[in-house]
């Protein structure tokens, strides 16, 4: 004998139960077949909306009625559009019954748990009769049988406890007395010894299989659904979930428990004592291995073999200093708990006794504090206890592993993993045996925290990344491009996933949680809503992915005032924006400060010397413990590109002219040429070697003529280049005279720093930097005579993107 399930979804529509039939075929002719089946798909849900309709008096359970029936008319005349009178016939004998059924319930107003039991028992029954009647008009050998008549139970409605000395002779009795090949049984109902009936529990049509494996004592019990197996977790959250090839009946167990829905947590205890293994197999592919639970141990050198998930959790807080060392609390609550019939499915209890935590279903909740507050009315009453606290709006997310015993550090892991993305904890509880660690966390975060652990404890360590990018203009545009043909050598070389998920310019923003098709993202951008920097910060909150990095390439402040609020939602910040880190020290200090504590990384690499490495080196510098005595640099590319192009034969206007015409400079080029974008990055680098220090403070000996200076327009400012051409001649022949060059140097030294124009004599490293080429020369304790030198083009957009594209990297490293 073999015993197979299928579920609602491998009978919800005519072509699965075709497929259903055709495996049912193949199998027969191996050896007899029971075949339990579910309602349905819906079904079950379906006819307790009704019944919830016509509680409420809402006529609307007549169309609810209506869609029931009409579902289950389209499967008949489509799998036998000849031959369907008998279940026709059948159907409406069922559901005239219905209509009666819920006609009572409007009357009287009233859905009482055996009631409920009656109207959910209609999908079972139709469905495995259509399934059987199909089979024989197609000339298979069938029998059909309705289980109330073997499964016998208690009068706990909605979840009953079986009698198993009973059922088990019923089924046995059964079984003898047939023949067919096939034997069609409806999952999920039963009857109570005194003849009402009844009902295994929510997801119970599993466990019917189970009890008839185990009563029948067969080799495998075969569980067939929508998914090939049990998975690693969710596979409907977590997209890189996998089936589990083989897993014992613990774990199943404490994954069912805690959520993983393709097992009815109550079937494995059946089958377990005598050994039967259970397979998982898909209807949709056959042909897929699935997962097969049983007692052999399985070898992994992965100690979690699963993460689950369950919704729908309400966390009960009994505390009060009235508790401590008195015993009989916990029996008291646990009892009366149990008296409602309600199931505990987590606790806590802090070692000083102080508070119990309860995680329990939220329909659970109200009840539960009504009862446990009338038991401990005198003890509220003289302020030794508080009222339960309910909390709801949680879920439970749970590691199993049998072999999670033998490994230390997977709780500290699996908490360091959840606190790093932002994730917070409500509740912790560890089994005894170690074979499960769950917590409580927001129900907000589920997704979120199943995608993070999964990624730490299944995926090869391959890293996630989500990128959302501020600013596509010259620069953001090089860097999608970058990342667009980069993708793979990052995922097969450094085991980086990198996705662009949102983007945004000053007109549009767009945003896809799989990652946007980076092949056509111009028309997808462009396509996309009106940007707004709020809106683009409170989707990236609200899609709340692990690993979410946001990059500023805009030179906008008010882009810049919004990096907090970022940080503190652990959002790590990439930013080519000076605006932050040169503004007041207490704002560098503070997004120091929040970067560290919501562990969100803020990097700036671009900032000075656009692509070269000179933060990140002077960042291991420090953190080697090495002491920055001074610095010495030529920072800005424009400023450069103008004093290498400008001579006795030229104009000096022209030369900012091309500058700007090339980009090398900000759209304002006063910033450039007032030497305050250098003194910003002098600034940064202060800082960065420990300095608390301001743009105020540092020293601008500006080259500018008095009316350059305090030009109030653009335009007046190139007026002022061409009016006061003399004076740039004057600089120029001044150096020239002492053959030397004109550079625009920025210094730090003894704690002070300055910028200005400077006569370089031949020799010195600065003498021959081309184009618009940066050097910064650091002067350490370790490089006291010869600096560590680094140099390169220190402008554009290529290299200013490949700065920003390192620090998402680094970020990912991290
Ligand atoms: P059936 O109707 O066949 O009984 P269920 O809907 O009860 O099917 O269970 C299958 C579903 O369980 C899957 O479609 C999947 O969404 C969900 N599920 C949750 N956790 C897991 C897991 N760890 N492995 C497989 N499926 C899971
Ligand atoms: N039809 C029932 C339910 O939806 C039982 C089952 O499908 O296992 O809960
Ligand atoms: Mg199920």
């Amino acid at each position: 004998m073999q015993v197979l399930k299928f579920g609602g979804t491998s009978v919800g529509s005519s072509k699965n139960i075709n497929k259903v039939i055709s495996i049912l075929e193949s199998y027969s002719k191996k050896d007899r077949v029971a075949c339990v089946v579910s309602a349905v798909g819906g079904i079950t849900d379906k006819l307790l909306l009704a019944g919830e309709q016509a509680k409420q008096k809402d006529q609307t359970f007549k169309d609810t009625f209506n869609t029931i029936l009409n579902i289950h008319l389209d499967i008949i005349n489509d799998l036998n559009p000849k031959n369907s009178q008998v279940l026709l016939d059948y159907l409406d004998d069922k559901s005239t019954a219905l209509k009666q059924l819920l006609e009572g319930i409007y009357l009287i107003n009233e859905l009482s748990p055996k009631t409920s039991d009656k109207l959910v028992s209609f999908g079972e029954k139709i469905s495995s009769f259509i399934i059987s009647e199909t089979m024989k008009n197609r000339g298979l050998s069938v029998a059909r049988k309705n289980t109330q008549e073997l499964i016998i139970t208690n009068s706990n409605y909605t979840k009953a406890e079986v009698d198993y000395q009973r059922t088990n002779a019923n089924i046995q009795a059964y079984f003898k007395s047939t023949e067919e090949q096939i034997t069609v049984l409806p999952g999920f109902i039963s009857k109570s010894v005194q003849g009402e009936e009844t009902t295994l529990g929510r997801g119970g049509s599993d466990f019917t299989a189970a009890i008839i494996a185990a009563a029948l004592q067969v080799d495998q019990l075969d569980i067939w659904t929508d998914v090939s197996g049990m998975f690693t977790t969710n596979p409907k959250l977590v997209k890189q979930a996998y089936p589990i090839k083989t897993i014992s009946y613990q774990e199943a167990m404490e994954l069912s428990h805690f959520g993983a829905k393709v097992l009815y947590p109550p079937t494995v205890q059946p089958v377990l004592d005598l050994n039967i293994p259970i397979h998982i197999k898909n209807t949709n592919a056959p042909e897929d291995t699935g997962t097969i639970i049983s007692n052999e141990e399985t070898r992994t050198s992965n100690p979690v073999t699963g993460i689950s998930n369950i919704g729908n959790i309400a966390l009960l807080t009994l505390q009060g200093s009235g508790m401590v060392g008195i015993p009989g609390f916990s029996k008291r609550l646990f009892e009366t708990l149990a008296q409602e019939k309600i199931n505990v499915i987590l606790i806590t209890q802090a070692s000083s006794e102080h508070s119990i935590c309860l995680g329990i279903d939220a329909g659970d909740a109200e009840r539960a504090k009504m009862a446990v507050d009338l038991i401990f009315e005198n003890e509220i009453a003289l302020h030794k206890i508080d009222p339960i606290i309910v909390e709801t709006g949680l879920s439970i997310i749970a590691l199993v592993g049998d072999n999670m015993k033998n490994h230390q550090g997977i709780s500290g892991k699996m908490f360091s993993t959840l606190g790093k993305n932002n994730i917070n904890i409500r509740a912790i509880a560890q089994g005894a045996s170690e074979k499960n660690i769950s917590a409580v966390i927001a129900d907000k975060d589920v997704k979120k925290a199943l995608n993070t652990l999964h990624e730490q404890f299944f995926e090869a360590k391959t890293k996630q990344l989500n990128v959302f990018i501020t600013g596509v203009g010259n620069v953001g545009e090089r860097l999608v491009e970058q990342i667009k043909q980069q993708r793979t050598y990052l995922k097969e070389n450094l085991k980086i996933n990198l996705r662009i998920i949102g983007l945004s310019n000053s007109r549009t923003m767009c945003f896809d949680e799989e990652g946007i098709d980076l092949k056509d993202w111009k028309t997808i951008l462009a396509n996309g809503p009106k940007a707004s920097l709020d809106g683009f910060l409170q989707q990236v909150i609200d899609l709340n992915l692990r690993n979410s990095i946001f990059v500023d390439v805009t030179a906008n402040e008010e882009v810049a005032r919004l990096y907090p609020n970022y940080l503190r939602e652990s959002i790590g910040v990439v930013a080519c924006n000076k605006i932050a880190c040169s503004s007041a020290m207490d704002t560098y200090a503070l997004l120091k400060r929040l970067s560290l504590k919501y562990n969100a990384p803020f990097l700036f690499e671009t900032n000075v010397g656009a692509g070269l490495p000179v933060i990140d080196t002077l960042n291991n510098l420090v953190a080697s413990g090495d002491k920055i005595t001074s610095i010495q640099a030529v920072l800005s590319g424009s400023l450069n590109f103008v004093f290498n192009h400008f001579n006795d034969t030229t104009r000096f206007y022209d030369v900012v002219k091309q500058a700007q015409a090339e980009g090398y400079t900000e759209p304002d080029p006063r910033i450039d040429l007032s030497g305050v974008d250098v003194a910003r990055k002098i600034l940064i680098l202060a800082r960065e070697s420990g300095m608390d220090m301001n743009l105020e403070d540092i020293e601008n000996n500006s080259f500018l003529s008095e009316s350059g200076l305090h030009s109030d327009t653009v335009a007046d400012f190139f007026q002022t280049l061409i009016e006061d051409e003399d004076h740039y001649q004057r600089l120029y022949a001044a150096a020239k005279a002492k053959h030397c060059r004109l550079k625009y140097v920025a210094q730090f030294h003894n704690a002070k720093a300055s910028v200005g124009l400077q006569e370089i004599p031949e020799g010195h490293p600065f003498y021959n930097l081309e184009g618009k080429d940066n050097i910064v020369m650091f002067y350490t304790h370790r490089y006291p005579e010869q600096p560590m030198i680094i140099k390169g083009a220190g402008a554009g957009a290529d290299v200013t993107a490949s700065g920003l594209f390192a620090d998402i990297i680094r970020l990912g490293n991290n």
